[in-house]
Formats: structure tokens, sequence, C-alpha cells
């Protein structure tokens, strides 16, 4: 399977600000030497040199990550504003979708907020199915799209759209694929999905604030988390922000590592970032989440592979 990564911001969408890219041009300019400017080639070397946080960027749209199983069925875990750019690739590349499979965890905006501009939604030959465990799913969506909140209503999509309520331990089969759910703790609630495909396995837990109970060794969670092979992990905080903001439903990335670590998981995608977050911090708290697994002393003594969660990034299972 293949997962991309569109949207990894949490909370609200984050732009790169002009202030901050002109310090980041700033701090470019003061780097350079007359050497560096030679040819192409060493130009290309000096900015493959720069650090992450000045010649990139973890990204600004909020949640949206699309996996493609190996039969190349789409499937979207939420419809944040990184679906906007999902679309404009599928534009670029004048791929045909017969269908897209869009697992919705919750309801919260920004995890909504790129479906009124979706294209195939309002594709006449378009086919979107959405799933989720909640029952008003249907409700919640038509709801969204009201006015004065949005000019035109869901009446306006023209595509074939479905919905299907997941029932309680429903295991999906898509192709080859199979897809579980969970729930999770987050205010009004929150769903995981797990894909698994030809031995190879995937969790997106957005919205998740870990307790004593996922760590339990329950048959429960050690069939849905032990030794997957990739999970995409709320980790908005740092450790003292989750314990100011006990039960906003977030984790910190700590928790997340020693979770992770708990159940054999081989790469951590620290996801849902705080949109107060600058590149820098960011590339700060992925450092300390590294030294932090470092620190651990492991009884599971795996390599575990931990990286921000990207916009853009591509993963192959
Ligand atoms: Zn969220
Ligand atoms: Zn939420």
């Amino acid at each position: 399977m293949t997962v991309r990564f569109w949207g990894v911001r949490g909370s609200s969408p984050t732009p790169l600000c002009p202030e901050e890219l002109r310090n980041r041009f700033a701090a470019i300019f003061q780097r350079v030497r007359p050497g560096h400017l030679h040819s192409p080639e060493t130009r290309q070397r000096f900015l493959s040199k720069l650090p992450a946080e000045l010649f990139g960027t973890v990204g600004g749209n909020t949640a949206c990550i699309e996996l493609r199983t190996n039969e190349n069925i789409t499937i979207i875990f939420d419809t944040g504003t990184g679906l906007r750019d999902l679309e404009q690739r599928i534009k670029k590349t004048r791929e045909s979708i017969d269908e897209y499979h869009i697992f919705l965890s919750h309801f919260h905006y920004d995890h909504l907020l790129g479906l009124p501009y979706f294209g195939p939604m309002y594709d006449p030959q378009g086919r979107v199915t959405f799933y989720s465990p909640f029952p008003a799913m249907e409700q919640n969506l038509k709801k969204f799209m009201v006015a004065p909140f949005h000019p035109v209503g869901w009446d306006s999509f023209a595509a074939e759209i479905r919905f299907i309520t997941l029932q309680k331990d429903e295991v999906l089969t898509l192709g080859g694929a199979e897809i579980e759910w969970i729930h999770r703790n987050h205010p009004n609630g929150c769903s995981s999905y797990k894909v698994s495909e030809s031995g190879k396995s995937f969790i997106y837990s957005t919205d998740t604030e870990l307790t004593e109970k996922d760590f339990q060794r329950t048959q429960k969670n050690v069939d849905y988390f032990q030794d997957v092979d990739a999970i995409v992990l709320d980790t908005q905080y740092t450790l003292g922000e989750a314990i100011e903001k006990y039960n906003w439903g977030h984790s910190s990335y700590s928790l997340a590592v020693e979770f992770v670590r708990e159940f054999g998981i081989r790469r951590l995608y620290l996801f849902h970032h705080d949109p107060l977050n600058s590149d820098a911090t960011m590339e700060d708290i992925l450092k300390s989440a590294q030294l932090f697994d470092k620190r651990l002393e492991h009884k599971n003594a795996k390599s575990l592979i931990i990286d921000l969660a990207r916009e853009g990034y591509t993963l192959e299972l």
C-alpha cells in the first residue's frame, strides 16, 4: 500500500506567513558562501544541506491522508484542507478514479473543511462513499453545509454518494485490503482506522488522548496495535501541555513514543501539529521525541522510526 500525507495540521489551517518567509530567506542568505553559487550542482548541494525548517515546511493543511491499496483503490482519511491538494495532484496526473472511499474520524471542522471544495462531489460521474461508525454521519455532513455557513448546500453535489455506518467489530474488505476501526478518547468521539493488506498494516489515529486503557495489553489492543508497520498518531502537545490540557482530547509526543514502543509499532508519524508551532518548533519536537525514545529502556528493542508527518510525504508499505 502507498500512503500520502496531504494535511498534517490540527485545529486550523496554518499557512506560512510573510514574516516567516522573510526570516527564512534572511537566514539562508547568511549561510551562502561564494563557492555555493558556483554551479547548478553546488547550488543544489547547498540547498539540500539546509535544515528542514529553512528549506521546507511540515505543511499548513489540516488532516487529510490518502491510502492506495495494492489494487489502487483510493481511500481517504478525513477531508481537512489537505483534500484540495490531493485533488490538484489527481487533476495534474489526469488519473481517473472510479470511486473515493472516505473514512471520517469525526466531525470537527479541521477534518471536514476541504469537503465543500472537493471537485468529485460535484461531478455527475463521481462516486464517493463515506464511512464512519457514527450513526449520525449523514445528518452531520449535511448540517455542515448549510447557509449562512456555506453558499451551496449538500443538494448541489451531483456525485453518487453513499454512506456506510460501520458496526462494532466490523472488518470491512476493499479489494484485498481489510479495514478495522476502534473508538478513540476525544471530545464528541473519534474513530481510528487500520488497513491491513499483504502482511502490511497502517493505522490512522488522529485526535486521540491516550489513556491508561490504551496501554493495557487487552486482546483488543494487542489485535489492533501489535507490530503494526506504521501509525499516524495525534501528538499535538508536549508533555507539559498535555497535563495542562487534560481532557482536551490530544496526546503528547512522549506518551505516543511510549505507546508505540509498548506495542512494537515500527514507524511513528507525529500528527495533528499544533497551529501555534512553527516549522522550527516542530523539528525541535521531533528531536525531543527521538531523544526521549533513546532514553527509554526498551523491553521491545525493535528499531523504531519516528518522523513528523510532513505534507507531500509518501510512505510505501
Ligand atoms: Zn482535529
Ligand atoms: Zn477533534
